[in-house]
């Protein structure tokens, strides 16, 4: 079949299917989309929606019949949905298995240490007892962090235990247990980096360069890239993420999260089997963006270059107060051309809801970075 007359179904329709399609279209495919919200990002550019839970099997088999390969731009949807699918002979990338390690993130975590890449210490636990024993300085000691081994983002289902006295208020704070949940050594990190990198169906890789993430109350905030670290903690980044495709023998754009720990260590905190908010930069900073390679990924195309054409920074917008959405400050922006916006199309603003982002480029990392800060208190999202 051509390329061009080749369809994609996509799970999910969050501002990631978003950026996918619009990446798809510039090659003509047609895009089938299934979410559960009529007014989703990806509804406004999609050729056709299907409104479903993403539970339900009704949805994506639905989804198979308008689509020659399916893709996800979320993990916690339904595998044995998609299992189903795959059983009947249709396409998925990245596979299925891959998605079920990556979904929990006790299995991905085991997953990783075998095939010899290193991860924070970590271990199932049912009960605050076990949590304490962890707790004690021969074991992980404190602080320690208590996670829900599925289902969690932007902070979700992650409780730091600062002291013994936090263990009650943790595990209460995750479900007291009802959900599966792990604790994992606290790592002393300097900074927290990802690598967003791609494979293909014959195994061929491109990874992109590191970006350096500041997170705040766990949600992204801010990504620069290049990183500001060493060649060598850049070079060993790179091929933790390289590597990290090869043990999910993944086909698609992958993120992996680590962390540049400050004995200079470097541990992976977790994978993302999709193109990730940590690489929207590079839809500015490089001549193929995250999500072109993903298109290009699944229907076997050769990869389009990943280097950085110039520093880039990256700053989302999220929702301020609760009501219908308002942008502020967009002309302002705009007075720089080096700026670019992006509007997910959400028209209710949550506090916290990621709304857009803005990404600058420039000559030189330091200005670029000044520049990115200076418009935070300009480009904003409120609701009204
Ligand atoms: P989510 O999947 O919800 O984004 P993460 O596992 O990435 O959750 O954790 C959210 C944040 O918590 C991380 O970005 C990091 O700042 C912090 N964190 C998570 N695990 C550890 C750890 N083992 N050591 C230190 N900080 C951690």
């Amino acid at each position: 079949m051509e390329i061009a007359k080749k369809r994609i179904g996509i799970v999910g329709g969050g501002q990631l299917g978003k950026m996918m399609i619009l990446e798809a279209k510039r090659l003509g495919l047609y895009i089938t989309v299934l979410d559960p919200a009529a007014d989703c990002p990806s509804s406004s550019i999609c050729d056709k929606l299907i409104v479903a839970n993403l539970n339900d099997l009704s949805g994506y088999t639905e989804l198979s019949k308008h689509a020659d390969v399916i893709t996800y731009e979320w993990e916690n949807i339904s595998v044995p949905a998609l299992e189903k699918l795959e059983k009947g002979g249709h396409i998925i990338y990245p596979s299925v298995s891959s998605l079920r390690t990556i979904q929990n993130k006790y299995v991905q975590n085991a997953a990783l240490k075998k095939a010899g890449i290193p991860v924070p210490k970590f271990a199932l636990v049912t009960n605050t007892e076990e949590i304490r024993e962890y707790g004690k300085p021969e074991n992980f000691g404190y602080p320690l962090m208590l996670k829900t081994t599925s289902g969690g983002y932007d902070g979700k289902g992650v409780a730091p235990v600062k002291t013994e006295d936090d263990v009650d208020d943790a595990f209460h704070q995750l479900g007291s247990g009802i959900k599966e949940l792990m604790v994992e050594e606290f790592v002393d990190f300097q900074k927290e980096i990802s690598v967003i990198a791609c494979r293909g169906i014959k195994g061929e890789k491109a990874v992109y360069p590191v970006a350096e993430n500041t997170h705040t109350n766990t949600i992204l905030d801010t990504t620069v890239v290049p990183a500001d670290i060493s060649e060598e903690a850049s070079n060993k980044a790179k091929e933790i993420a390289d590597k990290v495709m090869s043990v999910f023998e993944g086909v698609g754009t992958f993120c992996t999260e680590m962390f540049l720990a400050k004995d200079g260590e470097i541990y992976v905190n977790e994978v993302a089997p999709r193109p990730h908010n940590s690489g929207h930069y590079t839809i500015e900073g490089c001549f193929a963006n995250q999500f072109e390679n993903h298109i290009r990924a699944i229907l076997g195309l050769p990869f389009g270059d990943t280097g950085l054409i110039c520093p880039a920074v990256m700053v989302n917008l999220l929702g301020e107060s609760d009501g219908k959405a308002k942008l502020l400050g967009l002309e302002e922006a705009y007075n720089d051309p080096n700026v670019q916006v992006h509007i997910y199309g959400k028209s209710e603003s949550k506090v916290g809801r990621k709304m857009g982002h803005y990404t600058v480029v420039g000559e030189s990392a330091k200005d670029t970075i000044k520049r990115a800060l200076e418009l935070k208190k300009i480009v904003r999202i409120i609701g009204e």
